[in-house]
Formats: structure tokens, C-alpha cells, sequence
């Protein structure tokens, strides 16, 4: 963290797909609000299902350098400059160059009952590890590259259910687990949330004294929930094909016009504007 020219009032929350990218992977319709982020200095902290590797790929392309949101929180990585890292919390872990806070268990844990959950059901699953390269880039979009990085998973399983969706979903609810979606595939975890993550990254914010931070989340589908819950500024862009995401509701939700990174685009911008900077 550098000497900042404002003072540090706001953290902005976001997911990736479909939100602050568009369908092709693109932020540009966001550059107007990305370049007030940066001209005030406000930490923005990508907040993605994806995995570390995915998400470095955007976190370069944007050139920023805060800590990293993971597997819908499955961990916060420090990449080095990210964050004071005397007052990282203790049980962070250093790994090829920069520390990192778990959250939660391995992916692997997870699979025996998933696997378990889906017999008991009369389902099928296709998990991701399962799938070659060019089935995730069809699915998807994404580049080769991302496409198996995506498959590098430490703390959560993207998988595939054809048909009873929402009976598996409940038999995995009832052994505990967080099954939930994003914009391709169902997303599997086990304790953590986007939430319990933001909550504790701006937790560690307001240690290094900065009492009266503001907390913003942009998001776009189900997966985003835990997060619009916990800020105190919620936001909801438009899917793909406009409207919203069904069941997506918190109080004070801001659901803006627009979709995907153009919705962001006007949301941010509202909401730096909206602040006393003083
Ligand atoms: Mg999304």
C-alpha cells in the first residue's frame, strides 16, 4: 500500500463474470469508473469463484494490487504490496511469493460427497476436474489458458447437474455444504462464502485504522448473495440479455441499469460521486 493522496473511505467489492466482464472476458465498458478507482485510490478486490491463477490473469490486466478474493472465498491471497504484512492475521500462509489466508477445506473433501449426494438423488454430475480443455472452453468462452487454470481448484468444485438440480442442491444443504451457481456451472463449497471472506478482508482493513470504511459489492447471480449481504452497498447488474438474477435479494439492493460491466460502469461512478471525499 503506497501513501495515498485520499483518504481511504471505500472498499469495492466485485465479482468477475458477467459483472465487471463482459461475456467476452472484456472490462472496457467499465474503463470510465476503473479510471476514477484509480484516481482516488479506492482498493478494489476482485471477489470471483475463480480460481488464484484465473483470477491473476485479470488482476494483471487491470493493473491493480490488492488482495484477491478466491473460490467464492474459499481464500484471500496478499500478492506482494497488497497489504502491510506485519498485520496479516496469524495462520497465513507464504507460498510461492505471497501469503495467503484459507478460509476453507480442500476441494478434494468435497467430492466423495457430492459424488454420494448425486446416487442418492438419481442425478448425474460432471465436475470440472473431468472435463478437457476445449468442453470448459466451449462451455465457457475463456481462453485455453484460463480454461485449465480453471481446473487448478484448492477449495471448491465447479460441476455440471442435467436434471434435478434443486434435489441435489438439498441433499448437499443437508450434509452441511454451500452449493450454489454462477454464470456456467454450479459451484460446490464447503464453509465459505464470498461473504464470511469480504467480511474478514475488511475487518483486517479497519485494524490498520481505517474505522469508517464504507463497503461496496457488485454482483450479477447467485453466487454474489453472501456478498451483497454482507456490505453495507449492495449492487446488482443485469445478466447477459438484461434483467436480473432471480432470487438475488438483500435489503437495500441497488439493482442498476445496464449489463454486466456497463451497469458497473454507472454504479461505481454513482457511488464515488456520492461520497465526501473530504
Ligand atoms: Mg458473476
Amino acid at each position: 500500500m503506497d501513501t495515498l493522496d485520499y483518504p481511504l473511505k471505500l472498499l469495492i467489492f466485485t465479482d468477475l463474470n458477467d459483472t465487471l466482464l463482459d461475456q467476452n472476458y472484456d472490462f472496457k465498458p467499465a474503463e470510465r469508473a476503473l479510471a476514477l478507482i484509480r484516481e482516488y485510490q479506492i482498493p478494489l478486490i476482485l471477489c470471483t469463484s475463480k480460481t488464484r491463477g484465473q483470477t491473476e490473469i485479470y488482476r494483471r490486466r487491470l493493473n491493480i494490487r490488492e488482495p484477491l478474493i478466491v473460490e467464492n472465498g474459499g481464500a484471500i491471497h496478499f500478492p506482494p504490496g497488497s497489504f502491510p504484512i506485519g498485520r496479516l492475521p496469524a495462520g497465513s500462509l507464504y507460498e510461492n511469493g505471497e501469503y495467503i489466508l484459507e478460509l476453507s477445506g480442500s476441494a478434494e473433501s468435497l467430492l466423495p460427497s457430492l459424488l454420494e449426494a448425486a446416487k442418492i438423488v438419481g442425478t448425474e454430475v460432471e465436475t470440472i476436474f473431468d472435463m478437457p480443455v476445449e468442453r470448459i472452453m466451449g462451455i465457457t468462452g475463456m481462453s485455453s489458458e484460463e480454461s485449465e487454470l480453471a481446473r487448478e481448484r484448492s477449495y471448491t468444485i465447479y460441476f455440471l447437474c442435467p436434471w434435478k438440480r434443486d434435489e441435489l442442491f438439498a441433499e448437499l444443504r443437508r450434509r452441511g455444504l454451500k452449493p450454489t451457481w454462477g454464470s456456467y456451472f454450479c459451484h460446490l463449497g464447503a464453509t465459505n462464502s464470498k461473504g464470511q471472506s469480504a467480511h474478514k478482508l475488511t475487518a483486517l482493513y479497519r485494524e490498520l485504522g481505517f474505522f469508517d470504511l464504507i463497503t461496496a459489492g457488485f454482483g450479477d447471480n447467485m453466487n454474489d448473495l453472501p456478498l451483497l449481504q454482507m456490505v453495507n452497498m449492495p449492487f446488482l447488474v443485469e445478466r447477459p440479455g438484461g434483467g436480473y438474477a432471480e432470487g438475488v435479494e438483500v435489503d437495500d439492493l441497488k439493482k442498476l441499469e445496464g449489463i454486466g460491466p456497463a451497469g458497473w460502469n454507472r454504479g461505481v461512478i454513482d457511488l464515488i460521486n456520492g461520497i465526501d471525499w473530504e
